[in-house]
């Protein structure tokens, strides 16, 4: 069945008028006045709504702003307890370290499948409720074979994108062997979670994992069939970035702590994305990435929400995007570029994060007229409707 929204003040489509392919970094596009036919759960059409073909249910949007969904390329949701207590300690003066995530693993080790699913369930429809129509999911509190590979067996009953995080931190039973833990997670745990991921990650910092351990664990990964992505420079400047260049990695995520060489490998990487995830800098009031100067340098820039219970717990969006224009000073085009299209590079996908023809019909309406409203209406629920494989869905 084929639907009809019409009478869109905004249409963001993200795409060369009538293409096919991807599109290549930065072209926000957008029609006013604007109309959109979904069938068989791809964009049939886009354009003018005066010209709209006819279809089997008409939708009047009210003069609303219609967006691609959200692609939150980067979040941590397989996990039990919280850390509340944590997050008010941090706001009184205590610094965040990469220690905190200790507490979350042993939560999560001693949690059944049905908490850990049900949490997982509760944080999916949220972000769907947000409007984020695709999502990664990571593993990474479990750190024992069993726990990464029952993390990544649930995450991947929620989404197609699931990242084997085993490299996250050095669990406590390791701490005065880590050669013997990277072995582990190059290893068995590699094997147990690999049937159910896409991609490896590895945690690229001081306190967490050097760069000879992480070429390691994403070098076996991709003799795995896995695909490379890296926490790289969030607490400071360190080898995260050269080594997910060196890997080919799709994305190099936080990129708070640069060098010059830094964003000239992510620049001439043909293809790393730099993910940004201003809502940590939010909730951890560390220093925002230079959003400006990776643009400048022509990087492909993505935002994400790095969705986990320690450094950031928000599952929003749309809360990202405000973040990323007040706090980052990119535009509100580039920041609604950077959370559809540029998650959709960062997970290499081309059907998503777009509103091309033939794009998968994943859109979501504002009731406002602009999607620069994410941004002038911070803090206020903006999602009007989302559609999801050419569904409504909310
Ligand atoms: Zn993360």
């Amino acid at each position: 069945m084929s639907v009809l929204i019409t009478n869109i003040g905004e249409l963001v489509t993200n795409a060369p008028r009538d293409a096919v392919s991807v599109p290549s970094p930065g072209p926000f596009d957008l029609i006013t006045g604007a109309a959109v036919v979904l069938d068989g759960g791809l964009v049939a059409w886009t354009g003018p709504a005066t010209s709209a073909p006819a279809a089997d249910e008409i939708v009047d949007a009210g003069r609303r702003a219609v967006l691609p969904g959200f692609v939150d390329s980067h979040a941590h949701l397989v996990f039990a307890g919280e850390r509340g207590d944590e997050f008010a300690a941090r706001m009184a003066g205590q610094p965040y370290s990469a220690g905190g995530i200790r507490s979350t693993v042993a939560a999560t080790r001693a949690a059944s499948d049905g908490d850990l699913r049900a949490n997982l369930a509760k944080l999916a429809a949220e972000m769907l409720a947000q409007g984020t129509t695709t999502f990664e999911c990571k593993s990474g509190y479990g750190l024992t074979v069993r726990d990464e590979a029952r993390s990544v067996a649930l995450a991947a009953e929620v989404t197609a994108e699931v990242t084997y995080l085993g490299a996250h931190v050095v669990p406590p039973e390791f701490a005065g062997d880590p050669a013997s833990y990277v072995d582990l997670v190059c290893g068995d745990m590699l094997a147990a979670c690999a049937p159910h991921a896409r991609w490896v990650d590895v945690f690229c910092e001081q306190g967490a994992f050097g760069a000879d351990a992480a070429r390691a664990v994403l070098l076996a990964g991709e003799d795995a069939g896995l695909q490379a992505r890296v926490h790289a420079n969030q607490l400071g400047p360190g080898p995260g970035v050269l080594v997910a260049v060196e890997a080919a990695a799709a994305s190099a995520d936080h990129c708070t702590f640069l060098t010059n060489a830094d964003v000239d490998a992510l620049a001439s990487s043909g293809g790393t994305v730099a993910t940004l995830l201003p809502a940590v800098e939010f909730s951890t009031r560390q220093p925002y990435p230079d959003a400006r100067r990776l643009l400048a340098a022509g990087v492909t820039v993505a935002i994400a929400s790095d969705c986990n219970p320690g450094s950031c717990f928000t599952s929003s969006m749309p809360l990202c995007v405000a973040l990323a224009v007040r706090e980052m000073h990119m535009t509100t085009a580039e920041a609604v570029w950077a959370a559809t299209a540029g998650g959709a590079h960062a997970l290499r996908r081309t059907d998503v994060g777009h509103l091309g023809v033939g794009a998968r019909a994943d859109l979501i309406m504002l009731d406002a007229p602009s999607h620069a409203y994410l941004a002038y209406r911070p803090g206020v629920p903006l999602i009007a409707g989302v559609w999801r494989g050419g569904e409504r869905v909310v």
